[in-house]
């Protein structure tokens, strides 16, 4: 009789502090393992700087890494976000376009706590003492700053009212066009996913066509098990990923204690992964 190796547990969608997860790269592995998971994707926020550390865990504890990052787009007005698998992370153009992203979101928190600053007790000073040294800064960071100040109760709770997209403190950064990213990540020999596509409670979502313009330019799958997805959505995404040639991943968006998403609560086929290891670059998959 063969033996057949154990369900494999396989979640692609988390972030570390070098994001605006809360644990670093080693720990956010470690974590992982425990939590039962045989393979995980690191996928800060517009960076690539946790990946050698993560790399190294993953080796120590015998987890499979799949190297990523988590892109910020936009497309007809709305934040799309662009999972990249596997690219080539000195890749220039798509290099470029996240080192823009990044010095973006610098100014623009700024102009968000300098907005703030008018009506709640809080300082540019508050909020980098919770932004860990090149880290790519977000809301959260600001997040984390107004619980430490008593303004809000958690991250959660912030984003609720003062941190709101749809609020009067809000202010967007740049971020590249969610077409565009797509061929840049292809360009880079990455394994472009849509997250999340149709998180609603964020903000606005995009329709089909942006999706059609995407699967056009490249990609290659939807996140659609992910907890921001309604049930119905889920349904119309699998129809949608069925009809323009896409696979669909299913993952936990986790951020250690910045958010209630727990690792493997939603997880990947195996047979996804496969197609995402054939297709990346050679660099990151090692
Ligand atoms: P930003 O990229 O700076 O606009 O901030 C968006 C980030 O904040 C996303 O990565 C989310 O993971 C995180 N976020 C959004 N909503 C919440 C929430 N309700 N609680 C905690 N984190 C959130
Ligand atoms: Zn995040
Ligand atoms: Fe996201
Ligand atoms: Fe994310």
């Amino acid at each position: 009789m063969p033996t057949y190796p154990g369900p494999v547990r396989i979640d692609l969608h988390t972030h570390s502090s070098v994001s605006d997860g809360t644990q670093p790269p080693a720990e956010l592995v470690a974590a992982a393992a425990d939590a039962g998971l045989d393979v995980v994707a690191l996928t800060d926020h517009d960076t690539t700087a946790g990946w050698q550390q993560a790399g190294e865990a993953a080796d120590a504890l015998g987890l499979r890494l799949v190297r990523g990052m988590e892109v910020s787009c936009e497309a007809a007005g709305a934040s799309v976000h662009l999972l990249s698998y596997l690219h080539d992370p000195t890749s220039p153009g798509l290099l470029a376009e996240i080192e823009r992203s990044r010095e973006s979101r610098v100014t623009r928190a700024m102009r968000i706590v300098e907005r703030l600053g008018v009506d709640v007790p809080l300082t540019w000073q508050d909020v980098q003492e919770h932004i860990v040294e090149g880290a790519t800064i977000g809301r959260p960071h600001i997040a984390d700053a107004l619980v430490a100040r008593g303004l809000a109760t958690d991250r959660g709770d912030a984003f609720a009212g003062l941190l709101s997209s749809r609020g009067s403190y809000y202010v967007p950064h740049y971020a590249p066009d969610a077409v565009e990213a797509v061929a840049l990540v292809r360009q880079a020999g990455g394994v472009p996913v849509m997250a999340h596509p149709l998180a609603r409670l964020r903000g606005r979502v995009v329709d089909d066509g942006v999706v059609e313009a995407m699967a056009a330019a490249g990609l290659a799958g939807l996140e659609v098990d992910h907890r921001d997805n309604a049930e119905a959505d889920r349904a119309h995404l699998r129809r949608l990923a069925r009809r323009l040639g896409l696979f669909t991943t299913g993952s936990s968006d986790y951020h250690g204690v910045g958010k209630d998403n727990r690792l493997g609560e939603n997880t990947t086929e195996p047979e996804v992964l496969e197609e995402i290891w054939s297709r990346g670059h050679r660099s990151a998959t090692g």
